[in-house]
């Protein structure tokens, strides 16, 4: 039998508090205690002046299997995950090909349980193969375990085709997940539209192309009563949107990634493309709104759009380098860096609303009884940014100050960081 004993941490268990001076007990891939002063069963690790919690779920990766295995694929991906604190990621459909049928989210979810350093949750495309044009295999994906569906990298810009998706799930209680950009406002955009750019003299995308697909999905949500989700938000007008639909009382949640938190447009002045993403980097007082907008509720998690590119795509001038940029190793100490949350929203929105969010019932909550998926963060030490496991390396944290670092990550019981090493497990190719 296999037991470790954690010792003194500040700990995040199942009633969402954090409590000083606590020990959590795992045997054989179960919590079996939480506690003060408890016996001390299998190996002691001292954890004082750390936090425990559940482990981190990320509802939005970019994992690149099947088809562009050369930027990640579910096992450098997953790599990431761990070395980041996550034990579970939901991986976007917009692969080749695009997940729009039952066997090819079981091939995802295969795919992560053979590696094994994470849950990997395949979610589904709203439209066959991202066209817009007809609905994806929603009955059979929703029979394969997917329950959040998104044609991710484009907007379903047909109301009426949306509508029909909102429909179906919300008869079944699945998720819409809308990535927000009207295609015809974002046309030829390469930047926030504002002052910024008019001084680059670069083609902008204005806010409203995000906002205006928010008001009608949120119409489009209020008609139907889908459970709806909106990916990335990056302005504070969309904010005001997510607020006042909650307000409503309409099933809506929001994300903000951990690049939107941490940088504003201004970076875009140095034409380096690890600050090219769509959504684009948008105005400081944006920056701001995300901010307090996670620290309010209003934006219930972070997620953080993951995309590798291999460095010889992204290594070239900005007009042609592709949008995005990876985070998983990072997410975690962005939060506690900029963001300034207490120990117990930090968990709230990098692993509890997520892990609700996608219904992964052994992720999100530490409980007695409960699957050991767990982290133990340092908020004090310094992140890695030296390095990176991922497959990709375009990142705009290397070489950055940040505060806050995974200890431990225990996946199902076993160690997947351990002392800040990831750990080799067996069944992961290199
Ligand atoms: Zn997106």
């Amino acid at each position: 039998m296999s037991e470790i004993t954690f010792q003194n941490a500040l700990v995040v268990s199942g009633n969402g508090e954090a409590a000083e001076g606590t020990d959590v007990v795992v045997a054989d891939g179960t919590i079996i205690e939480i506690g003060q002063d408890l016996e001390v069963r299998g190996e002691a690790i001292d954890c004082t002046g750390k936090w425990l919690g559940p482990g981190l779920v990320d509802v939005h990766t970019h994992f690149r299997e099947p088809g562009q295995e050369w930027k990640e694929d579910i096992a450098s991906g997953s790599r990431a995950a761990a070395a980041g604190g996550y034990t579970a990621a939901v991986a976007m459909p917009n692969t080749d090909p695009p997940i729009d049928a039952g066997h090819l989210a079981r091939f995802v979810a295969d795919r992560g349980r053979q590696v094994g350093l994470v849950d990997v949750v395949p979610a589904g495309c709203i439209t066959l193969g991202r066209k817009g044009e007809k609905l994806a295999h929603l009955d059979e994906l929703y029979n394969a375990g997917v329950r959040l569906f998104t044609d991710d990298g484009g907007t379903v810009a047909d109301a009426g085709l949306l509508r029909r998706a909102m429909e179906y799930l919300a008869e079944r209680d699945g998720v819409i997940v809308e990535h927000c950009v009207d295609a015809g406002l974002a046309a030829g955009g390469q930047m926030h539209e504002g002052e910024v750019s008019s001084r680059l003299g670069m083609a902008g995308v204005p806010s409203e192309a995000e906002e205006i697909v928010i008001a009608r999905d949120i119409a489009l949500a209020r008609l139907t009563g889908v459970r709806y989700h909106v990916q990335h938000v990056s302005t504070a007008g969309a904010v005001d949107l997510i607020a006042a639909a909650k307000a409503e009382g309409l099933r809506v949640t929001a994300e903000a990634t951990p690049h939107h938190l941490c940088f504003d447009d201004s970076y875009v002045e140095s034409a380096n493309p690890l600050y090219k993403m769509m959504p684009p980097l948008r105005a400081a007082s944006d920056v701001a709104a995300l901010r307090e907008g996670l620290r309010s509720g209003v934006i219930d998690l972070v997620a953080t759009d993951h995309a590798p590119h291999a460095d010889h795509e992204k290594d070239h001038a900005w007009e042609e380098a592709p949008f995005g940029v990876i985070g998983l190793e990072w997410a975690a100490a962005v939060v506690n860096t900029v963001v300034g949350l207490g120990t117990a929203e930090f968990f709230r929105v990098l692993s509890t609303a997520p892990a609700g969010l996608a219904e992964l019932g052994d992720h999100g909550t530490l409980e007695v009884g409960g699957t050991a998926n767990l982290l133990v963060f340092d908020p004090e030490a310094a992140a890695n940014t030296s390095s990176t496991v991922s497959r990709s390396s375009n990142a705009p944290y290397l070489g950055m100050e940040l505060r806050g670092a995974v200890v431990h990550t225990m996946y199902r019981g076993r160690f997947t960081v351990r002392s800040g090493s990831l750990q080799a497990v067996a069944g992961v190719a290199g």
